[in-house]
């Protein structure tokens, strides 16, 4: 606080005396002025408000003219200004000139680069004094409060699980009461996870809607704010404010910009500021009381690079996974969104529905509104098909331009990919139960995805499991290949597991021949299926080993990831019949739960 102030003065004091020498330069008396006038010395006269300055001929001796002034005086301003008349001497009267806008051209730039300064380089400590500085974050977190919400589930099509988890929020925001008799513990934290425009935000409005609660919102990106310490202090603000309305959902969006890892940062060194908001919102995620009934909704689309103590238990500790919408989906979606307009009888939503896989709800939104506006544009009293049509394409051409959508033959070919793996795992009966297969991407780089239904939690796994497990992982590649009789890059994360899996074998676990007992790689943390190879990278704690050991141990990797695919092959070839037919279906409905493709297995 202390150096900052003395600053400030010590600014001042300079600021002043510059003017102060300013003004007093060439300053002479009203009396010796008109003589000077008089006497045609004056060149030029500008009356500036109420100070009269006067240029001079030039100086013989500098050659330039000297600027003198004096004060007005009212009564005697005609005389003067006869005199200049008969002279011959110009004069001009320009805007006032009273003297402190005048110092403050000298104390604003001063004055102002001090306060960005200090603001920029200060520590906010977490509880600091109330600071005018400050607390203009404060109206800011009100005017995103709504204490009503419209918004209810049936707004929300399709996301039946995240709209099931929600739910319980509902009730324990309806009643806090009878939670908290029961000792029932809530979550204080929900993170939404998924791709822009799938609904997040709208889910959040929805909770706050059905349990009729106030509504506060704030975007992680304006808490990241130019000046350290304002960031920390609307995260304050937006608690305190949050907290006095009782049960209430706080809702974060694109937690992301603030909530990255901390020692993420980019280039450019450490970001403080953000540092100290991510801290100030852990320090109020901590300190709030869950039996208040306040719920923190967060929402982004990358959970991956949030910092781990924001998913700790007590903070955002429970995660629903909002997905891009199947075609059941796209069609519920375009529903809600078509109820809103005058639909003509032959306009078809089914149709739009399949043709716009990899769309999300806010894209499908947009299809419908645009829809609208060319109806109206053609003075239609209804929106009929031709609009969708033309408006469909508008969109599409859209996110293909941003690469954000797969054509049919790319479709074509995740689903085969797909259901190559889903197929291996559901006949090696070492490998857990597909719980579901689908073509809609997700996440970053995944274009379709297999999940297995693991039967219980696994500590340990046998030489033949794994085996199989590279079986799966291979499956997908495999399928390709038979079916398009080439390759693609879609394989590329396959490949990367199944390699690091089989090296693990051979250096590790004493499962190969030529390593045989001798661990190559010292112990790490075994997170061992979940392809997680951050945890462990290849060569992470690697040892010293004779490279004609590391030669051995390349070959056998390269062995063993041949049978794999060997047995791949044979699987899926003996069952081209069943892989085809899966995979068109596949391409049809974007998603199959397990039991729909066990039944379509079996006959
Ligand atoms: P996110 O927060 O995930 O980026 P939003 O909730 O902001 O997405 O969605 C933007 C808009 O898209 C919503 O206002 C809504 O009109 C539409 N939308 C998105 N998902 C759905 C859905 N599941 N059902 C209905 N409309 C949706
Ligand atoms: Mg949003
Ligand atoms: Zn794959």
């Amino acid at each position: 606080m202390r150096p900052f102030w003395i600053y400030l003065v010590l600014a001042l004091g300079a600021a002043l005396l510059l003017y102060a020498l300013s003004a007093s330069e060439g300053r002479i008396s009203y009396a010796r002025f008109r003589e000077l006038a008089e006497r045609k010395e004056i060149a030029e006269l500008e009356i500036k408000g109420d100070v009269y300055v006067g240029r001079t001929a030039p100086d013989p001796a500098t050659r330039a003219p000297r600027s003198i002034r004096t004060g007005r005086i009212e009564g005697s301003e005609k005389e003067l200004l006869a005199a200049l008349d008969q002279r011959g001497i110009p004069y001009t009267r320009t805007a006032d000139d009273h003297g402190l806008p005048g110092a403050m051209w000298w104390l604003l730039p001063i004055g102002g680069a001090i306060v960005l300064v200090h603001l920029a380089s200060r520590k906010v400590p977490a509880s600091a004094p109330t600071n005018p500085v400050l607390t203009f974050g404060k109206n800011k977190a009100r005017l995103y409060a709504d204490l009503t919400t419209p918004t209810r589930f049936r707004d929300v099509a399709g996301s039946v699980e995240a709209k099931t988890e929600l739910a319980e929020i509902v009730e324990f925001l309806r009643s806090p009461d009878r939670y908290r008799r029961l000792g029932g513990r809530m979550p204080k934290g929900v993170l939404l996870v998924g791709p822009p425009g799938t609904g997040k935000t709208l889910l959040a409005r929805a909770v706050a809607g059905e349990a009729s609660v106030p509504f506060f919102s704030a975007s992680g990106s304006e808490f990241v704010e130019m000046f350290v310490g304002v960031g920390a202090a609307r995260v304050r603000d937006l608690f305190t404010q949050a907290r006095e309305k009782g049960p209430c959902i706080v809702f974060i969006d694109e937690l992301d910009a603030v909530g990255k890892a901390r020692g993420m940062s980019g280039p450019i060194g450490g970001n403080d500021e953000r540092e100290q908001t991510l801290n100030q919102l852990l320090t109020e995620m901590d300190g709030f009381d869950v039996h208040v009934g306040m719920i923190v909704i967060a929402a982004t689309n990358r959970a991956e690079v949030l910092d781990p103590a924001l998913l700790r238990a007590g903070r955002f500790d429970r995660r629903i996974y909002v997905d891009r919408p199947d075609l059941a989906e796209r069609y519920e979606i375009l529903g809600v969104h078509g109820r809103k307009v005058a639909l003509a009888p032959d306009a078809d939503l089914g149709v739009i529905a399949a043709q716009t896989a990899g769309l999300v709800g806010a894209d499908l939104a947009n299809v419908v509104n645009e829809a609208a506006l060319l109806a109206a544009r053609r003075r239609a009293t209804a929106v009929a098909q031709e609009d969708l049509d033309a408006s469909i394409e508008r969109v599409l051409a859209g996110l293909e331009r941003r690469g954000r959508r797969l054509g049919a033959r790319e479709k074509l070919i995740v689903a085969y990919h797909e259901v190559g793996h889903a197929l291996a795992a559901e006949l090696l009966p070492t490998q857990d139960k597909v719980r579901k297969v689908s073509i809609v991407p997700r996440g970053a780089g995944a274009l379709g995805y297999t999940m297995q239904q693991p039967a219980e939690d696994r500590y340990l796994w046998s030489r033949q499991e794994i085996l199989d497990k590279l079986v799966v992982l291979l499956g997908g590649r495999v399928a390709e290949e038979e079916i398009f009789g080439d390759l693609s890059t879609g394989a590329q994360d396959d490949l990367l597991n199944a390699t690091d899996l089989a090296r693990r074998m051979v250096r590790e676990l004493g499962m190969g021949r030529s390593v045989g007992l001798s661990a190559l790689e010292s112990r790490r943390t075994m997170s061992f299926l979940s392809g997680d190879r951050a945890s462990g990278g290849a060569g992470g704690g690697a040892r010293e080993c004779s490279d004609a050991t590391a030669r051995e141990v390349d070959a056998e990797v390269a062995g063993i990831l041949a049978e794999a695919e060997a047995r791949a092959r044979e699987l899926l070839q003996g069952r081209r019949e069943t892989l085809e037919r899966i995979a068109k279906r596949l391409y049809e409905v974007e998603t199959m739960t397990g039991e729909e493709l066990r039944a379509m297995m079996v006959c």
